[in-house]
């Protein structure tokens, strides 16, 4: 039997949440198809997971370390398998909050596989829906290197996180070696090691996050790590993997020279590959990319006139990034381009603030220096330390860098990295004052409350004009 709707939506992540709660808005009939649990990667296994476990990894941490002569250290005990417990309850509790109340207030989702049968039409848990418009939101998955050995032995995905799947993670390792040094190795390489695994990172670049951050960032956080006693390894390329007994044992070519790891477990965090691969695409026609990413037009058209893609699913494009709010704010534009009679809407992905949930936390927004000057700017950047900003310096937080890259002429803002306390929450003023091109000046004359972390901003922006070590508290 095949059933008609308004909008066929794969996947019920973020993103297919959205949109459709979009298509209901415009009374429109919609299902979502889902073969995991409900909800997609953010609440199961990615954001909400990973920033409940980090923050707990804090507290051990802040515990065992206290910044304050005075106060003693502390060791807080563990109960892993208690802590992981919570974790799924949370998690529980959220769905139901968030998820499935909304699936109960008339959005239908499809459980089982699914794949196309034509454009229009997809199979799923043996039925077949047929969509006026379709929406491909099956989002992302841990891509798994070509590294010799690795199908033989139980490595770690970030899916570890998860809840109510086999995958989840429930013993903390005594050892991990992490594959991989972008934002899901160092969150989860803090955390473990916090938890007190003993922690190397076999990064293949020259240093961490050597791309798309400023190099002062990757300076600034593998500094963090080296005095946690994180162990990260640059040029690292691993090459063969293999089981010996409770170890596994990694090896690598660092620099030009072999070396082996051995650990209780290891984790693979070498990226994400978008879910195209797997749903019969060919089928329905639309064009994929060497990537994986299904092809789209700023309005998330893709080549087939009634067939969209929105969220994890179609990668970079348009400069777009793997994150939860971008998915959202895709899957609504795609669904009102697709269903309602209003003007089409293209994407804008100018100004996209990002944040790693290490601590202290990296956050940026807009473009490097090298991408500014690449781009054509005469550019004018500096860099200074946290401990200028007299919040860091009251609560002896004083880790970290802020980097603002500005026009050398015009003086507009074209770019903010910030490394430290509460930068996830300050990125947001400098991601608001690139939205609506403010330059250096507009930083320096608003009034900030002092003393906040977002001053750093601020001092940053007058060391255009003066040496800001030199000024008193609030003096401009
Ligand atoms: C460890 C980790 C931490 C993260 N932390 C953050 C964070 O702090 N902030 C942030 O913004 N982002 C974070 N992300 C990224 C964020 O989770 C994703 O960008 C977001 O969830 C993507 O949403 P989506 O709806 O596009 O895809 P998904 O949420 O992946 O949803 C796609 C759904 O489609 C389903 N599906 C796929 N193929 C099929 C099929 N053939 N049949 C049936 N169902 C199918 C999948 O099971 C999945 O549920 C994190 C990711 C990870 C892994």
């Amino acid at each position: 039997m095949e059933e008609t709707f308004d909008l066929v939506i794969l996947g019920s992540g973020s993103t297919a949440f959205a949109a459709a709660l979009a298509a209901q808005e415009l009374n429109r009939t919609v299902v979502m198809t889902e073969e995991r649990p409900i909800g997609g990667t953010c609440v199961n296994r990615g954001c909400l997971p990973s920033k409940n476990l980090i923050a707990a990894a804090k507290l051990i941490h802040d515990a065992r370390h206290p910044r304050y002569p005075g106060l003693t250290p502390c060791t807080i005990g563990l109960d892993f398998a208690a802590l992981i417990a919570q974790k799924d309850d949370l998690v529980h509790a959220y769905w139901k909050k968030k998820y499935e109340s909304l699936v109960g207030g008339g959005i239908r989702v499809e459980r089982g596989h699914v794949e196309f049968v034509d454009s229009q039409t997809v199979e799923v848990g043996g039925k077949r829906l047929k969509g006026n418009h379709v929406l491909i939101a099956t989002g992302s998955r841990p891509v798994v290197p070509d590294i010799e050995g690795l199908d033989g032995v139980a490595y770690l995905t970030s899916d570890l996180l998860t809840v109510d799947e086999s995958m989840e993670l429930r013993e903390l390792p005594a050892s991990l070696l992490i594959i991989g040094g972008g934002y899901i190795a160092l969150e989860l390489g803090q955390m473990f090691s916090r938890f007190g695994t003993d922690v190397t990172m076999l990064e293949r670049g020259r240093q961490l996050l050597e791309h798309g951050y400023e190099p002062e960032v990757g300076r600034s956080i593998s500094e963090v790590f080296a005095q946690e006693g994180i162990q990260v390894v640059a040029n690292a390329t691993a090459r063969t993997v293999r089981q010996d007994g409770g170890e596994i044992v990694t090896t690598a070519v660092v620099a030009g020279r072999e070396r082996q790891y051995r650990t209780e477990r290891v984790l693979v965090a070498t990226g994400r590959r978008p879910n195209t691969d797997h749903i019969a695409i060919d089928r329905a026609g639309v064009h994929v990319n060497e990537r994986g990413e299904v092809v789209v037009d700023p309005y998330l058209r893709t080549n087939v006139p009634h067939l969209y893609a929105a969220g994890d699913v179609i990668g970079r494009q348009h400069n777009s990034q793997m994150a939860t709010p971008l998915g959202s704010r895709q899957g609504g534009i795609a669904v009102r381009n697709a269903l309602s009679a209003g003007p089409t809407k293209a994407v804008d992905h100018r100004v996209i603030p990002r944040v790693i949930f290490t601590d202290p936390e990296v956050a940026v927004v807009g473009m490097t220096e090298a991408e500014a000057i690449a781009a054509g700017h005469r550019c004018w950047c500096n860099t200074l330390p946290m401990s200028l900003v007299p919040r860091a310096g009251a609560i002896r937080d004083t880790g970290g860098i802020i980097k603002m890259t500005a026009d050398a002429d015009s003086n507009e803002v074209l770019g903010v990295s910030m490394v430290g306390h509460n930068a996830g929450e300050v990125i947001h003023e400098a991601a608001m004052a690139l939205k609506h091109r403010a330059t250096i000046q507009d930083f320096i004359d608003l009034l900030h409350v002092f003393p906040t972390m977002a001053e750093a901003l601020k001092i940053v922006a007058l060391s255009r004009f003066k040496d800001p070590s030199t000024l008193s508290c609030c003096a401009e």
